[in-house]
């Protein structure tokens, strides 16, 4: 029988791209923008090979767990009744972090090209979602960092090595547990208590419960916890290093209570957990313990949340467009219907802001690792992390949301495509390490006690002030809408009473226009492409152009220039 509908699929699923890296030539541009001449042949080898790495192990790996619901398990008790609350998961799952362990991207020095090489990997990563690999390789790039930045030098001979190894069967996992079941925003309501050890000098025992714990398999866990003595709120809490077992086997002083049951990012496993008198030590000084989590873990998980909505929406752009492209409808591709044309261009536009502004924040990360950070980098770096981990992390869901209505009822089967995974992981990925509410309030606060909003506009001004004449009308629609949000941004800034809201619309269009200044930027190199400048405008004409409802939307003209 004639079933051309089934090899429509068919050839769809035989073009599906062999390597993420050649498949999304915009990672290329966005890094040569940023490193400019740092961008080496060597870098593009490792990440071409990677690129192919993800498409032809990881993603079978995670398909396989997927498909089979082969998620963690927990094992208490070992066959002689030994407690070891061990984490059981399939080999696929130690087959694809194999690979992702030996890309490198924990490995890397941190300097100016290893923060662009671990974001460009991680992208790579993240196009097949979270996939039990993608937490436990942030948590332990911030562990890692918190310890070469903070530790006594014995805390750092004794784990740096394993943190940093490419071998993922030898490799030490690292995580973080902040989160306590009265809050997950409201840290400072923390009550995990921390004694000095009396037998050990310099150690200290915790107890306590902590609510949210992923990579409850890690072999090191960084948590906050209080001492007797210190006042309450964030300012009491110090930074713990614990080690899951002290003899090689028997749990350091915890209990798992249970693996969670979750919506998204199902095999990885997050526990919740009791400790009680585990063995731990300080990173860095006791008063110094919020600003460690919140600068060393929570900052590198919010840029790499940040790296990984955008892989995941880079990802289903892939599937959405290709899938547009086989599929008959009406006796036409779907790809030549107006409408579904639109949402394609809007998922395209989307993903390169989503880039865009988080490579100018990896540059801004690659300037602090390198030692060449200003007082200003430093600030629009303060900006960017809560603020850009905000948009993109919001802009993810609602792109596999249209990628999925792109596939039509195909869209919401599992086996499908990795779509449904995508987008429940996107919904995780929107409170980990912050929600919205919690991020935008951060960059209020720190917009009143240090200024960020004159910083993030100056920066603005300058980076426009760069962009050439063939782009200049572009540039001037974001330069009025700046300095039209500029005062009302002040003065809701200032206001103490009852503007959280408003602050968070505000700050959504701030961020439109930082992201579109990305664009432009990014659109005017001399090797851009046609499709990079036509997203540069239609982003700025899509989100900051307020037209009236009878016209034709001004971007929607660009769609076919954006598609390419
Ligand atoms: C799958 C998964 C894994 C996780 N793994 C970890 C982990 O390994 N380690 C860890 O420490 N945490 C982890 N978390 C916890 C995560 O960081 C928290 O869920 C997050 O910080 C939010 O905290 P909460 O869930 O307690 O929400 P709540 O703090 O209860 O917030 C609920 C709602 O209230 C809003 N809200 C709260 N305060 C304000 C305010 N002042 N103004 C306006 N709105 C407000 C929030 O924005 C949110 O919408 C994980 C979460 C998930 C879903």
């Amino acid at each position: 029988m004639d079933q051309p509908g089934r090899d429509d699929l068919l050839e769809w699923r035989a073009s599906k791209p062999a390597n993420f890296y050649t498949a999304v030539p915009g990672l290329a541009s966005a890094l040569a923008l940023r490193m400019k001449d740092n961008f080496s042949p060597s870098l593009r080898e490792r990440l071409s090979t990677f690129g192919s790495d993800v498409a032809t192990v990881i993603e079978p790996a995670v398909q396989i767990l997927e498909r089979n619901r082969e998620f963690p398990k927990l094992r208490p008790y070992d066959e002689f009744g030994q407690l070891v609350e061990e984490i059981e998961f399939h080999p696929a799952h130690d087959e694809a972090a194999r690979v992702a362990w030996a890309s490198g991207v924990l490995s890397t020095p941190l300097n100016f090209e290893g923060a662009f090489e671990v974001a460009g990997l991680f992208f790579l990563l993240s196009h097949v979602g979270e996939g039990g690999q993608a937490c436990p390789i942030v948590c332990t790039i911030g562990l890692r960092r918190a310890l070469e930045h903070r530790a006594s030098p014995a805390l750092k001979e004794r784990y740096l090595d394993g943190l940093t190894s490419p071998d993922a069967a030898l490799a030490l996992r690292g995580s973080q547990f902040l989160t306590e079941v009265q809050g997950g925003s409201d840290v400072g309501a923390n009550v995990a208590r921390a004694t000095p050890d009396p037998m050990s000098p310099g150690a200290w025992r915790i107890s306590g419960e902590k609510w949210f714990c992923s990579v409850a398999d890690a072999d090191l866990f960084a948590l906050t916890a209080r001492s007797e003595s210190a006042p309450s709120g964030t300012k009491g809490l110090a930074c713990f290093l614990v080690p899951r077992t002290l003899d090689g086997v028997t749990p350091n002083g915890f209990r798992i209570r249970r693996l969670k049951d979750k919506l998204g990012t199902r095999a990885l496993a997050s526990a919740e957990i009791d400790f009680s008198d585990a063995l731990a030590w300080p990173i860095g000084e006791l008063d110094q313990g919020f600003n460690i989590a919140v600068s060393e873990l929570l900052n590198t998980s919010r840029w790499l949340n940040a790296v990984g909505s955008t892989g995941i929406m880079s990802r289903t752009y892939l599937e959405a467009s290709s899938f547009a492209h086989f599929r008959q409808a009406f006796g036409a591709p779907i790809e030549s219907f107006d409408a579904v044309r639109e949402q394609l261009a809007f998922m395209k536009i989307e993903t390169a802001a989503a880039l865009a502004s988080t490579m100018a924040l990896t540059e801004l990360v690659a300037k602090i690792d390198e030692g060449t950070a200003t007082s200003e980098d430093l600030n629009l770096h303060r900006f960017l992390v809560n603020a850009n981990k905000y948009v993109t992390s919001v802009a993810a869901s609602d792109v596999v949301h249209r990628g999925i209505e792109v596939l039509g009822g195909n869209g919401t089967i599992e086996d499908f495509s990795p779509l449904p995974r995508l987008y429940r992981d996107a919904v995780v990925f929107e409170s980990w390490e912050g929600t919205h509410n919690v991020l935008c309030a951060q960059v209020r606060r720190d917009c009143v006690r240090l200024g960020l909003l004159d910083v993030v506009t100056e920066w603005v001004r300058s980076e426009l002030a760069t962009v050439s004449a063939s782009l200049a009308p572009d540039a001037n629609q974001v330069r009025d809408v700046l300095e039209r949000l500029e005062p009302e941004l002040a003065k809701t800034v200032e206001n103490s009473v009852n503007s959280d809201a408003n602050f968070r619309r505000q700050l959504t269009t701030l961020m439109r226009i930082v992201q579109a200044t990305c664009l432009l930027r990014q659109g005017d190199q001399p090797s851009s492409t046609g499709a990079e400048r036509a997203v540069g405008a239609a982003f700025v004409r899509l989100h900051l152009v307020v037209q009236d409802f009878a016209e034709e939307p001004t971007w929607l003209p660009l769609v076919d220039e954006v598609l390419g």
